[in-house]
């Protein structure tokens, strides 16, 4: 009997609709190169090496081996990289799509790091209050840093809702499917700077932009005077609105700001 490590978040999906479902959404093809993340006992990774030319699998518990012999020995497209996925370099591996049921400890860090190294399309299985966040749109409660940071990068689209009793051992909470699309419609001209921007804006989502951008005049090095006077002659130069809060402002105002204001304070 296998003993399911609850650190490495091994609730395996056991209903094969939400590992189709997965498989569909993703469009897979013979010409795909897919990696996934966690093998498990391979249930998913059976579903993609069917039909994807070659399937990656980054899998970090090596007790899981069995399973992974028993499915190398019928598809030959298979391969596994023991490893944790936080340390893989990415670059060396040529997919071009992303299906994964994750770990949900690493969410946040695998997602932008999938991001990072871009991809053409992906098709994960994350908590169901992470994938709100995720998909959230301004204004909602959900909408917050994480919202901003991923939409900014990529289209993300909540595809279903996934009940704890699709997994053995069940989750405490739900599941969601999610399809990221990465694309660059948006340019950010700084990425540094807009990571510290949203650092700073989001400790006060309630508060007005100007406001928050004062508040957290430490994030960029400054005083709150020195700020309020920076800030002061960017609104009356470059025409913009600081005046909602700060989580009214959709992704693309953002960025638009983050750009002009980086300009200023950098
Ligand atoms: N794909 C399988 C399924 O759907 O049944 C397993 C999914 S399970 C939620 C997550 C898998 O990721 C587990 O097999 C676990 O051992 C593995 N895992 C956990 N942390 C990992 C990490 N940092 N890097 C790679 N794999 C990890």
């Amino acid at each position: 009997m296998f003993k399911h490590k609850k650190k490495l978040g091994q609730c395996f999906l056991k209903d094969k609709n939400f590992v189709y479902k997965a498989v569909e959404s993703a469009n897979i093809t013979d010409k795909d190169v897919v990696l996934e993340i966690g093998l498990g006992k391979g249930i998913l990774t059976e579903e993609l090496a069917k039909r994807a030319k070659k399937v990656y699998v980054i899998e970090l518990d090596k007790s899981l081996e069995r399973y992974a012999n028993n499915l190398k020995e019928r598809y030959s497209n298979i391969e596994i990289i023991w490893n944790d996925a936080l340390k893989v370099n990415l670059n060396k591996l040529d997919f071009n799509k992303v299906v994964a049921n994750l770990p949900y400890q690493i969410s946040s860090p695998i997602t932008f790091k999938l991001l990072d190294r871009g991809f053409d399309l992906a098709v994960l299985m994350y908590q169901l209050e992470f994938a709100n966040r995720m998909v959230a749109k301004e204004g909602t409660k959900d909408y917050g840093r994480l919202t901003v940071a991923v939409q900014s990068l990529a289209d993300v689209e909540l595809l279903c809702k996934v009940p704890p009793s699709a997994f053995y051992p069940k989750p405490k909470v739900s599941s969601a499917l999610v399809k990221i699309t990465p694309r660059e419609k948006y340019k950010i001209e700084n990425k540094e700077f807009f990571k510290k921007f949203l650092r700073a804006i989001f400790q006060h989502r309630n508060k007005s932009l100007r406001k928050s951008l004062i508040d957290s005049s430490k994030e960029f090095g400054l005083e709150k005077s020195e700020i309020r006077e920076i800030l002061e002659k960017f609104i009356k130069e470059e025409n913009v609105d600081l005046s909602k809060k700060v989580f009214c402002y959709s992704a693309p105002e953002l960025i638009e700001i983050s750009n002009k204001l980086s300009r200023y304070i950098e």
